[in-house]
């Protein structure tokens, strides 16, 4: 009987722990991942290492749709600014409605209302499309430094990931000297090394508001691919939870953001480890919310889709090689600065010259047997060859052609392909966990739905 009872009675408690609002609000945006983005990672992971990807392992999903007030393809700003604000507004503006007339305010400003700290991560700049629709209101997304005032006035908690990109830029009308030195004015603690970011303890700094942005360089944190010993999203995620867990709680939004600029260049090989760091991310989120299962909700959504891409190409029929992406050892952004900078060097260059750049990075194999995937053929020597042309010796030159050629080449030998540089109008997946995530079992909506539902869960 008494069993009976203790049983009754933490049921009701569990309940009536359900029905309050989550404490903790995890909001992860991967910048340009959809569902291609997300499938491609997860088979590159069962293939290398036979583990699921967590953030396709929730248990409520549902089709997102992106399209912004003016385009039925969106930039990162409208789709930002939708995700943040709840309206959609025309592509390049940040928390401004359509018309430009009105400022609109995001879930996370709604939190701070509450009572709740806020944290914004971010892998590219701070002050970028993605977390500034957070806090940001502009015309547009590129007043960086307006933006970055913006990200000072605030007053959330805790920034961190990549640098303020034009931090200083004497050239803008509101000009009123260095963001950070502004920042650390209006009592902000800015951290600028690792060291110092380590140190950071919810002993010392609960009560400090922090910027810890730029520590891994001025502009985008660097690419996993090329660096793997610097600070990554999870370091900053499990930072951001100990600084600030609280009575109240607090609304944290993590973007994955260099997924977007990799698919911008397909580069699939940086896309998937981005993607790996940013599902890293969430597994911090997630371990967290272990621990306080009926006080946290974790939502994952995207942006938009960048790239076009597609899992499969047409002359390799039903074999796909995506393990080999593991092959490729250097993201786009660091060949094409090697390539660059042979052409300094050597200016009587030859095309073996370029050979062990791209053998080193994209593992294409020169001399190698015919029944070798990653023996370049005479045709793509051919294309190659041709680009080669393009960037060392026309009159015109395509500083990048060979980078371009050899990407698509190594693509097309893994079975992936791209059909833009640009995004594309694919709807995006939300996946959602936790106290809260039912509100999202609805098998499609906008993207503006997001913020409408959770500016109703942090209060
Ligand atoms: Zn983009």
């Amino acid at each position: 009987m008494r069993s009976k009872l203790i049983a009754v009675l933490s049921f009701l408690f569990v309940f009536s722990l359900m029905a309050e609002n989550p404490k903790y609000v995890f909001l992860f945006i991967g910048d340009g991942m959809s569902s291609p983005q997300r499938s491609m990672t997860e088979a590159f992971l069962k293939k290398t290492k036979g583990e699921k990807l967590l953030i396709n392992n929730f248990p409520v999903n549902a089709a997102t749709k992106t399209s912004s007030a003016n385009a039925l393809v969106t930039d990162s700003a409208a789709s930002g600014t939708a995700i943040a604000c709840g309206e959609k507004t025309n592509n390049g503006r940040i928390g401004m409605s359509a018309d430009n007339t009105r400022k609109i305010y995001s879930s996370a400003y709604e939190a701070k209302q509450a009572g709740k700290k806020i944290g914004i991560i971010t892998s590219v700049t701070i002050n970028h499309a993605t977390p500034a629709s957070f806090y940001g209101h502009r015309a547009s997304r590129n007043e960086y430094y307006e933006i970055g005032l913006d990200l000072i006035d605030s007053g959330y908690d805790y920034f961190a990931g990549g640098a303020v990109a034009s931090p200083n830029n004497e050239k803008s009308p509101a000009y009123k000297g260095d963001i950070y030195e502004l920042a650390a004015k209006a009592g902000y603690k800015v951290v600028k090394t690792r060291e110092d970011f380590h140190a950071l303890s919810r002993e010392n700094d609960a009560n400090n508001k922090v910027i810890a942005c730029g520590i891994e360089g001025p502009g985008y944190m660097p690419n996993y691919l090329d660096n793997h010993d610097g600070l990554l999203l999870t370091d900053f995620v499990k930072k951001g939870i100990e600084l600030l867990d609280n009575p109240k709680g607090f609304f944290m939004m993590c973007e994955g953001g260099a997924i977007d600029v990799n698919c911008h260049a397909n580069d699939a090989a940086t896309v998937i480890f981005e993607t790996l760091a940013f599902n890293d991310a969430v597994k911090v989120a997630y371990e967290f919310a272990q621990q306080h299962p009926q006080e946290t909700l974790i939502v994952i959504t995207g942006d938009h889709e960048t790239g076009a891409l597609t899992l499969g190409f047409a002359n390799t029929g039903f074999r796909e090689n995506i393990d080999k992406l593991a092959l490729q050892k250097c993201s786009f952004g660091k060949v094409k600065d090697k390539l660059k900078d042979l052409g300094k060097n050597k200016p009587e260059l030859e095309f073996d010259d370029i050979k062990p750049i791209l053998t080193d990075c994209y593992s294409l194999k020169f001399d190698g047997p015919a029944d070798d995937i990653m023996t370049v053929t005479a045709a793509e020597i051919e294309q190659l060859k041709a680009a080669f042309e393009k960037q060392y010796k026309a009159e015109k030159k395509n500083g990048n052609a060979v980078q371009v050629t050899a990407q698509k080449i190594f693509n097309a030998k893994v079975g992936i392909a791209w059909h833009s540089g640009g995004h594309s109008a694919l709807p995006v997946i939300t996946s959602a966990w936790g106290n809260g995530s039912e509100r999202f079992n609805m098998g499609e909506f906008e993207n503006t739905f997001i913020s409408h539902t959770l500016k109703e869960l942090v209060k």
